[in-house]
């Protein structure tokens, strides 16, 4: 599969010290007039506060109550999540994979972080380790299996290279238990690892 990226490798080029790095670029961009001070601290906001696991653990809830729903989010998740206002900044191009007794998905970026950001906010630290990149393609289950996470044997591990026309969601299974609850409290079951593939489900703590 191709991987091409708009980002020029931009996090392995990230230095040591991407704090003062970040710093002296909203520095030079705010004195050049290119970018307000309020318009980042209202992006930053957004990805803080406003993005995050919880709308993608929503879609996931969804799906699992509304059979319809969840067919056309397979088939077409970019029409779906464009309707629901859920396209952009990185989500633009989104396919759903689910997971099923005999398939197990997981995500990862290998040239980069390829991440849809719309739906589970900002990557996890792990996810744009290099040893995440190159170990979840050569060895997923050894992988996984740090995670906790074990496959059945009889399920093939499939592993989905992000770039940056491409993003990937995964459907986890849902766990049996949580059979009987409404979409809204399935939702507190879904883990952002889940939609990674790296985790399961998991009962809310109460
Ligand atoms: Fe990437």
């Amino acid at each position: 599969m191709p991987h091409e990226h708009d980002d020029n490798n931009a996090h392995t080029l990230l230095p040591s010290e991407p704090a003062l790095r970040v710093r002296a670029l909203e520095t030079i961009l705010t004195r050049k007039g290119l970018v307000s001070a309020e318009t980042l601290t209202e992006i930053i906001d957004i990805y803080a506060h406003k993005i995050g696991p919880h709308i993608g653990a929503k879609i996931v809830a969804r799906a699992w109550t509304d059979p319809d729903f969840k067919q056309a989010l397979l088939t077409n998740a970019e029409t779906v999540l464009g309707e629901m206002g859920l396209a952009g900044r990185q989500g633009e191009h989104v396919q759903v994979v689910e997971n099923t007794a005999d398939i197990h998905n997981m995500v990862v970026c290998t040239l980069c972080s390829c991440y849809p950001w719309p739906l589970l906010g900002i990557p996890p630290s792990w996810y744009k380790s290099d040893a995440y990149r190159k170990r979840a393609v050569r060895e997923p289950r050894t992988v996984l299996a740090e995670f906790g996470m074990m496959p059945h044997p009889s399920q093939s591990v499939r592993v989905w290279d992000s770039t940056a026309e491409m993003r990937y969601l995964v459907l986890p299974m849902m766990p049996a238990a949580a059979a009987g609850c409404d979409a809204e409290a399935l939702a507190q079951w879904v883990t952002r690892d889940s939609m990674i593939g790296t985790g399961s489900p998991k009962a809310p703590q109460i």
